[in-house]
């Protein structure tokens, strides 16, 4: 079956997936999305059976239809390798009546990484396809882990250059550090005189300026982004959910056709989303639990039908899920409105005005398969502490917000079907947050590599690489540039 997308703005404009991958975001402003969501067609038992390599080709060859056998396979080769630390790719851990689907083995110990690596490829592929002579060149905005995930996910991939602009001064000091200490010729980090804001517009700019286009395609580049609303982020990112079913079928936690929850820390929609995906694909799945911070936009949208982003933006200690625009929630909406794009553009085009939109009493009824919860930043360092205390086992705080909500649901429903907990972060990359969780007193005055080496200690597992480059590596970029000259200090770099 030939799976084309449209936008989820306007239905008639469809587009191949090798052209939804290249292009990102449609004309129109919308989301692509997949016609219709295909059938797994392998089953579960198979799956079972199968590495995670082989699982990414099952669900990916599903809906990058016009991808070749060869050439799918070649991306998922260069993807899920030794970047990971486990062969497992995306392991589970049984921890305090939940499943961890650990998501965080590669290059930059977050989930981002898990897209991420693929991407490049995917994209580089999708150029081809399309007959693309250009280099595609990569700009992005970050207020932290995107830049890092997207760098190490470009870097010395032909025909790529990737350049990450980032507030100097708004990010983390070990943020900026893996970022400027990224290796590979076709990298380039420039820190700005501004805040995140002013970076994402100058981004955004310079995507809409014809000119520069123009002026880009005569010397041979074209640009395109690495943001998690393109298709060639959400696909790849199916597939764990696929993938963890099936191991638990073949651990003997459930038998095939049991049903699981998945619970899942959220910000931008992305990571719920492709569960969703899996779920419709025909993973059994009982309910899709929601988890946000303090910043619980999703949640009041899914306890009252509203969602409104008309409120204060709270900083909190999973700063990854500190989000008031979902992005990835517009897919969504687009399905429960029958996939109606008229629907979805009248909703979208409220949100730009008045910051926020209601859906319909129908609508409503369709999102049956979501729980919304939240957890507080005092909740969150609980769970990590009593996980701790009573199993040893030490989780970031993003994932500790899912696991609140978890035991809150738990609690609340009984519910008592099997449930696995996106872990979205290694507690490496939160460890001050993390440790303070377990003990402030003892650890509060502690030095940042201190604490990583006693983590390692209590927790029993080894320092990732990611964190020992941070130690020693070199810093290879310096550029920094006034926000005015963002756009100058592309064409410099691309003219060297
Ligand atoms: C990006 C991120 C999230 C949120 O994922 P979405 O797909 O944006 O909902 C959660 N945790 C971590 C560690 C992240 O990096």
């Amino acid at each position: 079956m030939n799976i084309l997308y449209n936008s989820t703005r306007n239905q008639n404009e469809t587009v191949t997936a090798s052209q939804a991958i290249l292009k990102g975001l449609a004309d129109d402003g919308g989301l692509f999305v997949p016609q219709q969501i295909p059938a797994l067609d392998v089953p579960v038992s198979k799956l079972a059976t199968m590495d995670y390599k082989e699982v990414a080709y099952e669900v990916m060859k599903l809906f990058l239809t016009d991808f070749t056998e060869e050439e799918l396979k070649d991306c998922i080769a260069k993807a899920y390798d030794s970047k990971f630390d486990t062969e497992a790719i995306a392991p589970i851990v049984n921890a305090d009546k939940a499943y961890y689907l650990e998501l965080f083995h590669g290059a930059t110990i977050a989930f981002k990484d898990m897209a991420l690596s693929i991407l490049p490829h995917l994209l580089i592929t999708s150029a081809r396809k399309n007959e693309v002579k250009n280099d595609i060149v990569i700009l992005t905005a970050t207020s932290g882990d995107t830049g890092k995930a997207a760098l190490a996910g470009f870097a010395d991939v032909k025909g790529t250059k990737i350049i990450v602009f980032y507030p100097k001064g708004g990010v983390s000091p070990v943020q900026e550090k893996q970022m400027v200490t990224q290796k590979g010729d076709n990298t380039y980090v420039v820190g700005i005189n501004g805040n995140f804001d002013q970076a994402q517009s100058g981004v955004k700019a310079m995507f809409a300026d014809k000119e520069l286009a123009k002026k880009m395609n005569d010397a041979g580049y074209q640009f395109s982004s690495a943001n998690s609303i393109n298709i060639g982020r959400l696909v790849p990112q199916i597939v764990y959910y696929v993938y963890a079913y099936a191991k638990l079928v073949e651990n003997g936690d459930i038998k095939e056709g049991d049903k699981i929850n998945v619970v899942v820390p959220t910000g931008n929609f992305g990571n719920i989303l492709a569960a969703y995906y899996a779920k419709n694909m025909g993973i059994p799945m009982n309910k899709l639990i929601c988890a946000s911070n303090d910043n619980k936009v999703l949640y009041d949208f899914f306890t009252t039908g509203t969602y409104d982003k008309n409120r204060e933006f709270i900083l909190t200690t999973s700063p990854s899920m500190d989000i008031l625009i979902s992005s990835n929630l517009e897919r969504l909406i687009y399905k429960i409105a029958g996939n109606c794009s008229k629907c979805t553009a009248k909703l979208m085009e409220e949100l730009k005005n008045d910051g926020k939109y209601t859906i319909t009493e129908e609508m409503a009824g369709e999102l049956a398969d979501f729980v919304g919860g939240f957890a507080t930043e005092t909740q969150t360092a609980e769970v990590i502490k009593d996980l701790y205390d009573k199993t040893g086992y030490v989780i970031d705080t993003h994932t500790a917000v899912a696991a609140s909500v978890y035991k809150e649901y738990r609690k609340n429903t009984g519910d008592e079907t099997v449930s696995i907990i996106a872990s979205t972060a290694s507690p490496y990359k939160f460890t001050r947050s993390v440790m303070e969780a377990i003990d402030a007193n003892q650890y509060a005055s502690c030095e940042d590599f201190e604490l990583i080496d006693e983590l390692s200690k209590i927790a029993n597992t080894s320092i990732p690489q990611a964190i020992e480059d941070i130690r020693t590596a070199p810093v290879l970029h310096n550029t920094v540039c006034d926000v005015d000259k963002m756009q100058q200090t592309v064409e410099d770099i691309l003219s060297k």
